[in-house]
């Protein structure tokens, strides 16, 4: 009779105990998680080119991989998420997409800069697609593939898709740049960017993150 409470309060104190591993679970496993920047590729990392698909059309634009670097060395993990219908459409390869792609890679890396994974969605707009933006698929791909956290990490492209692939996601803020299509949206659908950050270029844009 008189053990009964003494065994009441044990368990009770074993559940306030599991409560508080799980919290301290929690809080660790959210600080370990990382912020990102989902870079668009056309027109907000090189100049944009009418369907571009050969390497040496690329231009990447100035100051673009200093910009890439100072969010890096702040903590961010960098991905590029590239709508390529050119593919779906039949005016070049898939092939043609990672030939550029590695290009593109290969200038970043020589100023110091890693994309984590490149994302491609290579269908025309009238075909089905797992990933293509304004969809957040290959933003929720990358967080569970990376452990990132999408409320604290950003959406940088040229075209309203960017910006909605970004709100579709939950990240923290998606910016448009003006660079590529971007001045033309701000100046003909101002109305539709009232939860972007509008930005003049890549440097511009790291600079607002960071700021
Ligand atoms: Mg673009």
């Amino acid at each position: 009779m008189l053990r009964a409470p003494a065994r009441v309060s044990s368990r009770a104190r074993d559940h306030v105990a599991k409560f508080f591993l799980l919290f301290a679970a929690a809080l660790l496993k959210s600080r370990r998680m990382i912020a990102a920047v989902f870079l668009d590729r056309d027109g907000t990392l090189i100049a944009e080119r009418n369907y571009l698909s050969k390497v040496e059309e690329v231009s990447v634009f100035p100051g673009a991989v200093a910009a890439l670097k100072r969010l890096q060395d702040a903590g961010f993990k960098l991905f590029i998420v590239s709508n390529q219908s050119g593919v779906g459409r039949g005016y070049f390869t898939l092939a043609d997409v990672d030939r550029v792609n590695r290009h593109i890679s290969d200038i970043f890396e020589n100023g110091g800069v890693r994309f984590q994974k490149i994302y491609v969605a290579p269908e025309a707009p009238d075909q089905p697609s797992r990933g293509r933006k304004p969809s957040p698929q290959f933003l929720f791909d990358a967080r569970d593939e990376f452990n990132l956290d999408l409320s604290r990490s950003y959406v940088i492209g040229d075209k309203l898709i960017d910006l909605e692939c970004g709100w579709n996601a939950g990240v923290k803020k998606s910016i448009l740049v003006r660079t590529g299509y971007g001045a033309e949206l701000e100046r003909n659908s101002p109305g539709k960017l009232t939860a972007a950050t509008v930005a003049d270029d890549l440097q511009n844009a790291a600079d607002w993150i960071l700021k």
